[in-house]
């Protein structure tokens, strides 16, 4: 059985370093003990909450009542196979790019800028430049309290930012279909894409990401929050980024009281100038949802 340590805090596992402690965290290293823990938290009677690199999760300052499961040992591994990769769930999405690039395999630098794992990539669709990871997932195992199955991209239901997996499926493996390439030219895009971003976002600075998604239309949400004078804008230790106004930096000692009040000014805000609700993309764990603005 996987130990189970109390009262962790959720600062120490998200990128924006807020958030209370959880009731417990379960760190499973194969599948058996990731259905183990599973099991535990149903009889428990406990939410579960899973946990990659936290870098879009904002967790509530009072802390958390679920089961934080973290994928380690062989669910955060990643092997090469011929065509492609097979990860962990909690394999950082930085080692599987280095592990593909070193055996000639390419597709996955888009995700070169964005901080999470493959379990993480897979439930929010993360994407960048175009391409997301419905573009390069083959299938994931999803396992849950009572059973395990490989899920093709279509039965994920993967939308824009979206899957249909819910709290308690959890993402052990993902397999990646990726195209031969050279390493030398897979490092030279790599570069360049995070030189990009390094001039438009904050990426030094501790966020969780994007906080709301692009709403439709020609105006995205961060260059309408900055149409809106948002950009340094505080709420106590919390503020919206100089640098892109679609992040929202821990800028000293935030809360998530202080960054979801900045959600809640921005979104009004996006309301009132350009009739737009904007939806948040970043998870929230233990907090109430965000009022409607009218
Ligand atoms: C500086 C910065 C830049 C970013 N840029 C981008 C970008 O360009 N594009 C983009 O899409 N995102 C971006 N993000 C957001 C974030 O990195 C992605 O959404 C990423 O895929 C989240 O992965 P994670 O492992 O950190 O997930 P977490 O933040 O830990 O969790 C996010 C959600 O996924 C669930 N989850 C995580 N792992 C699993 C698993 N194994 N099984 C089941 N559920 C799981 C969590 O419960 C939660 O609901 C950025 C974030 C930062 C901080």
């Amino acid at each position: 059985m996987t130990d189970i340590e109390p009262g962790v805090p959720l600062a120490r596992l998200t990128t924006i370093g807020v958030g209370g402690p959880a009731r417990a965290v379960a760190r499973p290293r194969s599948v058996a003990e990731l259905g183990e823990a599973l099991r535990f938290a149903r009889a428990e009677g406990l939410d579960v909450l899973t946990v990659g690199l936290g870098s879009n999760l904002l967790a509530a300052d009072e802390g958390v009542d679920a089961l934080v499961v973290r994928l380690e040992g062989e669910l955060a591994a990643v092997e090469v196979m011929d065509a492609g990769l097979v990860a962990g769930g909690g394999a950082t999405n930085a080692v599987c790019l280095h592990r593909a690039r070193d055996a000639g395999l390419g597709g996955l630098e888009f995700a070169s800028a964005i901080p999470g794992t493959a379990g993480g990539g897979v439930v929010m669709n993360a994407g960048a430049y175009g391409r997301d990871w419905s573009d390069v997932l083959v299938r994931a195992l999803v396992v849950t309290a009572e059973d395990e199955s490989w899920m093709a991209p279509a039965e994920l239901g993967l939308a824009y930012r979206h899957s249909e997996l819910g709290t308690t499926d959890v993402v052990a493996r993902v397999e990646y279909r990726l195209e031969p390439g050279l390493p030398a030219e897979i490092k030279a895009t790599v570069a360049e894409l995070v030189a990009r971003r390094k001039e438009t976002q904050p990426t030094n600075k501790r966020t969780f990401g994007s906080v709301f998604k692009n709403p439709p239309g020609e105006i995205g949400a961060g260059r309408m929050l900055e149409l809106c004078g948002l950009k340094g804008h505080r709420i106590g230790g919390a503020m919206i980024s100089p640098k892109h106004a679609n992040f929202i930096e821990n800028a000293d000692g935030a809360t998530s009281a202080d960054c979801v009040a900045l959600m809640v000014e921005a979104r009004r805000r996006a309301r009132d100038q350009f009739g737009v609700e904007l939806e948040r993309e970043v998870v929230f764990a233990g907090l109430a949802e965000l009022p409607a603005t009218t």
